[in-house]
Order: structure tokens, then C-alpha cells, then sequence
């Protein structure tokens, strides 16, 4: 038997990327409130000789193909944990721009957990899923659950947020990526010798999820590795000041970058951003999404779907 399993699994924004000092092993700690959004990535997979990567959509040609890749990691990982081989097929369909700032990579890996899991009939409980994420990468743990959470430590310890209404976002994709341990050094650097006082997440930030206001929680938007990546991208200045001229209500950088963000007031004001960031000439393209988003699921087969 062949069967092939599908998971579905969605980008993220930051809405508060609070960071810390450098600490002795490299990580900084966060406070980092993650709220994942609908643009999706799909990942299947399929029994096959031996594992092999294979990806289409924009800016695939920049993602590793082998075992470096992070759903194979993530195959490997679980095999390894079973005692099975890797040996699958495993397909991308990528939506989520790649090193983007909107954990693509760590959207696979969850994904490529799930599928597995649900192939091999692992049946890995939610603690196993969650801790084998987490050593994949401190991003790979939100993926799995989605919707809102807030994330402590290097920002894998995870605890949900409550989010009462939806938020319709926009997201300008730039042209080509930027590392994230390259925008970290860039953070400290920026920082010097300055005394940073330890992370914390914004009651008044968590409100506004809780309470599903769109205004305060404009107000409440905030990213510390923003005046980094605005350093190593000047031009991202200009793709957040035309996303304000043309209505968001508020304007970051998602994550490390070079993905901005816009906050839009309704999904018509969305829609009406969109169009204008795409003909403003200030990025790639950009794409409206509506957040909170479920997390990585396995998505029906037509015959499953219709039975
Ligand atoms: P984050 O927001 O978690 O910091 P990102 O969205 O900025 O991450 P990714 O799209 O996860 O960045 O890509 C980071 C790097 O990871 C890429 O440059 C690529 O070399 C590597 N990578 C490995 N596997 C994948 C994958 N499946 N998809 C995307 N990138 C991958």
C-alpha cells in the first residue's frame, strides 16, 4: 500500500518579538507572542525507496533539498525515535516565502512531524509531537498548534493565548531573504554595551488578542529585531511607509524580516491595501491573510472527504 498523507500548516507573525540579552549558549530569551496567519504551506508524504525532498513554488530554489531540509530533519527525527527508516517521499508546496520571517521552514518541519506520525502510525501523543518540535527548532513547537500562543525561554516554551475575534492582515513579500542569526547579530550590535532589561510579554498586548480589538492591538504591535532588520534592509522603510500611506492601521517587520506586515482594519480595507502595496513597487507581492489560523492538520484525501 502507497497512501500518501497531506498536512496543511500555516505561516506566523510575531505581534510581540520582545528579545533579551545574548545568553552563554547564543540564544537570546523572548517574549514572543506568535499568532499564526492563513497563508499555508502543504507537505506530503508518500512511501518511497528512500527519503528524498522534492518542492515547488516561488523561491524553492533557495531551500535545501536533502537531509538538511527541516521537514526531513523532522522525518528523520521520528523515524529515529520508532526505530524505522526514513524512507518517504517528501513533497512541499510552498506558499509561505521562504526566509521570510514567517517560520516557512519550521511550518515544513511541523508538518512533516504530523504526516509521518499519522503515516507510519507512530502515534506520537501531543508532549511527544510538541518535544521533538522543539528540538528541531524554538519555531517548530507554534507551528504544530497554531491560533495565538506566547512563547517563553528561546521562545519553544510554549502557553496559548486566547483570541477573540479576527484580525485580517497583509503581508509584503521582499525579493530574496534575510538569516535570522544574521538579524540577532545585527540586534546585538545595534545594542552595544546598553543593559537590556529581561523580556516580558504586554498585558495590554494579550488584551487586545482576548478581546479581538483590531485598534489596540495596533497600538500594542511591537518587534525588537525590527531596527535590525531595517539596518540590514534600508529599504524595508519604504514598504512600511507605503503600507501607512495606504491605510494600515499599524506597520512592522514580521519577525526577523524581510516580510512587513500591515494590520488592516476590516477585510476590505485589506483587500484595498493589497492592491496598493502591490502597485506601489515597494515589494515582491503581497498577499491579505486572515489570523488566527488552526495549526499543522492532516488534511482529507478526496475520498476521505466526501465519505
Ligand atoms: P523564522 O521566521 O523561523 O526565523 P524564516 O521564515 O525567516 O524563519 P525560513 O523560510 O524558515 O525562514 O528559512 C530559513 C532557512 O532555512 C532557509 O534559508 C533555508 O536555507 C532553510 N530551510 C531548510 N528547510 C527549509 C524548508 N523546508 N523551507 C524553507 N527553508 C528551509
Amino acid at each position: 500500500m502507497s497512501r500518501s498523507v497531506t498536512v496543511r500548516v500555516p505561516a506566523k507573525v510575531n505581534v510581540q518579538l520582545a528579545v533579551g540579552g545574548p545568553r552563554p549558549d547564543g540564544f537570546h530569551d523572548l517574549a514572543n507572542v506568535f499568532l499564526a496567519v492563513g497563508l499555508y504551506d502543504e507537505v506530503t508524504v508518500t512511501p518511497a525507496d528512500t527519503l528524498r525532498v522534492t518542492a515547488s513554488g516561488p523561491g524553492t530554489d533557495q531551500i535545501p533539498l536533502d537531509a538538511t531540509n527541516l521537514a526531513a530533519r523532522a522525518a528523520i527525527a521520528l523515524a529515529e525515535r520508532h526505530g524505522l527508516a526514513p524512507d518517504v517521499h517528501i513533497h512541499i508546496i510552498k506558499d509561505i516565502p521562504v526566509a521570510g520571517g514567517m517560520a516557512g521552514g519550521s511550518a515544513d518541519a511541523a508538518a512533516a512531524l504530523l504526516a509521518c506520525d499519522t503515516l507510519w502510525g507512530t502515534g506520537a501523543s501531543q508532549p511527544e509531537l510538541l518535544a521533538l518540535c522543539a528540538e528541531l527548532g524554538s519555531d517548530v513547537p507554534f507551528s504544530l498548534i497554531g491560533g495565538a500562543a506566547l512563547g517563553q525561554g528561546r521562545g519553544e516554551l510554549l502557553t496559548p493565548v486566547p483570541v477573540g475575534g479576527t484580525f485580517h492582515w497583509v503581508f509584503a513579500v521582499a525579493d530574496g531573504g534575510l538569516s535570522t542569526p544574521a538579524v540577532y547579530r545585527e540586534c546585538d550590535r545595534l545594542r552595544g554595551a546598553a543593559v537590556i532589561a529581561a523580556p516580558e510579554p504586554a498585558p495590554v498586548l494579550l488584551d487586545a488578542l482576548r478581546t479581538g480589538d483590531t485598534t489596540a492591538l495596533a497600538a500594542a504591535l511591537t518587534n525588537d529585531l525590527q531596527p535590525a532588520a531595517l539596518s540590514l534592509r534600508p529599504s524595508l522603510r519604504e514598504t512600511l511607509d507605503a503600507g501607512t500611506h495606504a491605510g494600515a492601521l499599524a506597520a512592522l517587520v514580521s519577525g526577523s524580516g524581510p516580510t512587513c506586515a500591515f494590520l488592516a482594519k476590516d477585510a476590505a480595507s485589506a483587500a484595498a491595501l493589497t492592491t496598493a502595496l502591490l502597485t506601489s513597487g515597494t515589494c515582491r507581492t503581497a498577499r491579505a491573510a486572515a489570523a488566527p489560523a488552526q495549526g499543522a492538520v492532516v488534511v482529507p484525501t478526496p475520498a476521505e472527504a466526501t465519505s
